[in-house]
């Protein structure tokens, strides 16, 4: 086995509502080889999100001009608005060793999966569709109409899902994040090897 120096992408997807975000914080949170990139994103905050954060909440010129600079690792539109991954903050913790984890929807997956074949594609599933909706909704951030144009995404993006080189199911929390470090470790040793 070689020694690993540079880091791997986390590529980590979900259907909206799925929990994905409380899932990588706490994966970061426990284990500290991981660095959590932050999108940049032209959707409003929701009550409670703070720039920089969970997000670079910025206006569509400022996203485009980021495109045009190169900025972004990849970028997608989903529900009108767009989504990006800074190129920055990612090819410096790749270059300290950190694996990074970008938290981002399937079109996005697959350009990242292009660029960076090491790349490891994780697909969040909630534990039923009922599950799904229920966390949506109780989210109470969203119009109906918006959680609508969601799970219709959700239903598109699991036609890609065999893409993913693994399907989580977050159920127990706790249980999920061991889940997905140990995918991970083991993945590392194969890669490496
Ligand atoms: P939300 O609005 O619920 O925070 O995110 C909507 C979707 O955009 C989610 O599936 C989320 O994973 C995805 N997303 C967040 N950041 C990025 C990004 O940088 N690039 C891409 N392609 N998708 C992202």
């Amino acid at each position: 086995m070689k020694m690993k120096h540079k880091g791997i992408l986390i590529v980590v997807s979900g259907f909206s509502g799925a929990g994905k975000g409380t899932l990588m914080k706490q994966l970061v949170h426990t284990y500290d080889n991981y660095a959590l990139s932050v999108s940049m994103t032209t959707r409003n905050p929701r009550p409670g999100e703070e720039e920089g954060k969970e997000y670079f909440f910025v206006s569509r010129e400022a996203f485009e001009e980021k495109i045009s600079q190169e900025g972004l690792i990849e970028y997608a539109s989903y529900c009108d608005n767009y989504y990006g991954t800074p190129r920055d903050y990612v090819e410096k913790q790749l270059e300290k060793g950190k694996d990074v984890i970008l938290e981002i929807e399937i079109q996005g997956a697959l350009k990242v999966k292009e660029k960076f074949p090491t790349a490891l594609l994780m697909f969040v599933m909630p534990p039923d569709v009922a599950e799904l909706k229920k966390r949506l909704e109780s989210r109470g951030t969203e119009s109906v109409a918006v959680i609508e144009k969601r799970l219709k995404r959700a239903a598109e993006e699991a036609e890609g899902i065999e893409q993913y080189d693994f399907i989580v199911i977050n159920d127990k929390l706790e249980e999920c994040v061991m889940q997905m470090h140990s995918i991970i470790q083991l993945s590392l040793i194969h890669i490496s090897e």
